[in-house]
């Protein structure tokens, strides 16, 4: 629980952005355990040694001690004790897919309750994606599931969103159903309302459940990855109600 103690708060929290904010300061965008998505002001980091500015790098997870003033929405950075920094000598794919999960975070909205989950989904994310050498794009579309899922929004992928039936293969995504349609329930008709798949991205998707324990064995496409990162997007912008795209994901792409 947070102390109350001298207006200060203690929490822990990951960065999902940093910007420059006057001269030395920065202004941070935190996902934190105790007040959900905050913005902290770290003033006067920037003039200090350069080890400093390293503290307040995307994706580092540490303890924070926090001030909050009655009149404002920000909090103040008052200490800083780094718990992992986890863009930290990491190769650029792996780079790529953390920072698409923090421009994920940074472009839905959500409540504290919602906040805490989503906190503790990215620390498992972060942890895993880092020892995962192939495929790791496939542990992203994890994490988007499970976004899904948290939001009360899942998207089934042991049944037709149609005709309910165990799939032998996915046709589509139906965006009118919010759901992945059977090659048996998909005709020409509905063509121009769908995201078809390819015969290997319905393969991927009807095995993503279980991907984890494949993904030494398996090859994605760079088309199949990009299809099924589309899909989960659009999945995610129909419940949202806005577009939502990943620029971080191009350098994975461009490097997988
Ligand atoms: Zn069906």
């Amino acid at each position: 629980m947070p102390s109350h103690r001298n207006r200060s708060h203690t929490t822990q929290g990951i960065i999902l952005m940093r910007k420059p904010w006057k001269e030395s300061s920065f202004i941070l965008d935190v996902l934190t355990v105790d007040f959900g998505r905050i913005t902290v002001l770290a003033q006067g980091v920037r003039r200090q040694r350069k080890a400093m500015e390293g503290m307040f790098e995307s994706l580092n997870e540490a303890e924070w001690v926090l001030h909050k003033s009655p009149e404002s929405e920000w909090f103040i950075l008052k200490d800083i004790t780094m718990v992992t920094p986890h863009l930290y000598d990491v190769n650029l794919p792996t780079s790529a897919l953390m920072q698409a999960a923090a421009e994920l975070l940074l472009k839905l909205l959500y409540d504290d309750m919602e906040a805490v989950q989503l906190y503790q989904l990215l620390k498992e994310y972060l942890a895993y994606v880092v020892k995962v050498q192939r495929n790791g794009i496939a542990v992203l579309w994890r994490f988007m599931l499970r976004i899904s899922l948290i939001f009360g929004f899942p998207l089934f992928l042991n049944r037709c969103v149609k005709c309910s039936k165990p799939p032998q293969a996915f046709g589509a995504y139906y965006p009118q159903l919010n759901g992945l349609i059977c090659t048996s329930c998909l005709h020409p008709a509905h063509r121009d309302v769908v995201i078809p798949l390819t015969p290997t991205a319905s393969d991927l998707f009807i095995k993503l459940p279980h991907i984890g324990s494949m993904l030494d064995d398996i090859t994605i496409s760079i088309p199949d990855g990009r299809l099924i990162t589309d899909v989960l997007l659009i999945h995610l912008s129909q419940h949202f109600n806005r577009a939502i795209t990943l620029k971080s994901l191009e350098l994975y792409f461009l490097a997988p």
